[in-house]
């Protein structure tokens, strides 16, 4: 198939996902459409958390640039037990240039996104909802209520980044399997003065698998996150809240597309996979899709779309999982572990470092060259 002029492509949804796609596309000169049911862009900071990979895959599009230009870089990763400092992680020790985690709420994420796909010629349509989607062998018909009668129009490719409840999915029938699990969390994002970690992360264990997780987000303003609902309730005692910014509660989704892909229909982000918030890796998964689905849409490879992710995908359901496990359920002596044999593992560099790249999805530097994840795409086809 002959691929790339303008509005061959559609994309469902301007979160993470479908942006990235958009930019990625729009760097090799394809400019796709990209329809929004939203009014306008978000105002929600749901992801706070960059890490090196979705740096490295964003800096050939100068988003990378624009993102550390305005979030905050997180070095060091206090956890406690029972409010008692128990040992760091020193993040620091990933790979450089990106040895941190960039920390930025998801909606200036989207912005900064936004503007460089407008620099690139591009134009996200909002108020604008996919009804439905169907293909034959030649297009894909799509049916989009856009400020008035809903219209029917054609395109040789489709890519749906419509979140968990995506319709593209739904419309082709792939199905979406997993567990809803039963208990809410919740986040406050909040201000505090007198927070003393303002440039880490800090996570706090309790009885009963009560956890807590503090990251900042603005210079005195933080992202509290909770294993249960009203968090406002369950952060640590020693922390005094000057102003609420925002509350709500949330369920986890334990979910996976049975495929990425179904004939010229693609699923990338939330639409295709959903997990635990446990090592913030949900928007840097659906940006690791969408640049994957540029490449091969820009290089005529589609085909090999959904495989390619396949393997990333259930890697990152089985690690968020074993965390979530980890942190929020009563192990034996779990505290013990923390205080007196963490600290003693972290003392060997090596041992540290491998836990630290695995909390911040950093492959090893040496398999990164061979299998090309960090490189250019020299091998796309640029128009
Ligand atoms: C409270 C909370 C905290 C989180 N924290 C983190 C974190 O720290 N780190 C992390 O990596 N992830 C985190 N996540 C997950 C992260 O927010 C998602 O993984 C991410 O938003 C997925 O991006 P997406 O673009 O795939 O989907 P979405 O962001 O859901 O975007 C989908 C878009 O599609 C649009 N859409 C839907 N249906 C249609 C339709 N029919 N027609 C047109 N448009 C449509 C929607 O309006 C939306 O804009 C968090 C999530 C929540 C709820």
């Amino acid at each position: 198939m002959n691929r790339g002029s303008e509005s061959e492509i559609l994309i469902v949804g301007a979160g993470p996902t479908g942006l990235t796609a958009a930019v990625e596309l729009a760097r090799r000169g394809i400019i796709p459409r990209v329809i929004d049911k939203k009014d306008k862009a978000s105002t929600l900071s749901r992801a706070v958390g960059i890490n090196p990979k979705t740096l490295h895959l964003l800096a050939e599009s100068g988003v990378t640039e624009k993102l550390i230009e305005k979030g905050i870089k997180v070095r060091r990763g206090l956890f406690h037990a029972k409010d008692k400092f128990a040992f760091e992680l020193d993040l620091a020790l990933s790979p450089k240039p990106y040895d941190f985690l960039l920390a930025l709420p998801q909606d200036q994420t989207e912005q900064i996104l936004i503007s460089r796909f407008g620099e690139l010629g591009g134009t996200v349509e909002y108020d604008s909802r996919l009804e439905s989607v169907s293909q034959t062998s030649e297009s894909v018909s799509v049916s989009i209520t856009s400020r008035g009668p809903t219209r029917d129009s054609q395109f040789q490719c489709v890519y749906g980044a419509d979140g968990i409840r995506s319709t593209v999915r739904d419309s082709v029938g792939i199905g979406y399997e997993g567990i809803e699990v039963e208990d809410k969390w919740s986040i406050v994002d909040f201000d505090s003065k007198t927070w003393p970690y303002r440039n880490e992360l800090s996570l706090f264990l309790y009885g009963g698998g009560r956890v807590c997780l503090i990251v900042p987000i603005a210079d005195g303003r933080y992202r509290g996150v909770a294993d249960r609902p009203n968090g406002i309730d369950h952060m640590p005692s020693g922390l005094k809240i000057d102003n609420v910014r925002r509350t709500g509660d949330f369920s986890i989704w334990i979910k996976k597309a049975a495929t990425m892909s179904k004939g010229e229909v693609f699923l990338g982000g939330d639409a295709a996979h959903s997990h635990s918030p446990v090592g913030g890796r949900g928007m840097n998964l659906g940006i690791a899709d969408a640049c994957e689905f540029a490449k091969r849409f820009a290089a005529d490879e589609l085909e090999g779309y959904a495989n390619s992710r396949s393997d990333e995908v259930s890697a990152t359901i089985r690690l968020t999982e074993r965390g979530r496990f980890m942190a929020t359920r009563s192990i034996p002596g779990k505290f013990a572990i923390m205080k007196y044999v963490l600290p003693l593992f972290l003392g060997n560099k090596r041992l540290h470092q491998r836990i630290v790249r695995t909390a911040l999805d950093v492959s090893n530097p040496a398999k990164q060259s061979v299998s090309g994840q960090f490189a250019s795409d020299s091998s796309s086809k640029s128009r």
